[in-house]
């Protein structure tokens, strides 16, 4: 969708700090991050809702997520994703927020690709 803002970080339109793209997912650093490593994960397929979005559009999501998780090093972190204005979702494209918890690591960062 034109006017979609992640849409336009996927096409490159607006910039990013991209951390993993492959055909049908993308993920990148949260502009506004609540800890340090704060990341989301996104379908290509532009859908509001997750229940707008095909299934074949969402198989990479949990396995990036996951190594996301093992990039930052993150010992305890939050997984969400918010559907609808009044679940607070503010980006009306599909989400997923990787936060890890600063409290339980020190030097908590992106390293990326995870080995
Ligand atoms: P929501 O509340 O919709 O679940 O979360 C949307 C998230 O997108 C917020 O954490 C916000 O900081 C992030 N965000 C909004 N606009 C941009 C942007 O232009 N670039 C990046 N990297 N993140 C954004």
């Amino acid at each position: 969708m034109a006017a979609c803002i992640f849409c336009r970080i996927i096409k490159g339109e607006i910039p990013c700090m991209k951390l993993f793209e492959s055909d049908k997912t993308f993920a990148f650093l949260d502009i506004g991050p609540l800890s340090k490593g704060h990341a989301l994960v996104i379908p290509k397929y532009h859908g509001a809702k997750l229940a707008d979005i095909p299934d074949d559009q969402l198989t990479e999501i949990l396995p990036t997520l996951k190594k996301l998780v093992n990039a930052t090093g993150a010992v305890d972190y939050n997984i969400l994703q918010n559907n609808g204005t009044i679940a607070h979702q503010q980006v009306h494209h599909v989400h997923f927020h990787m936060i890890p918890k600063p409290n339980e690591s020190e030097g908590l960062g992106i390293s990326w690709p995870a080995s």
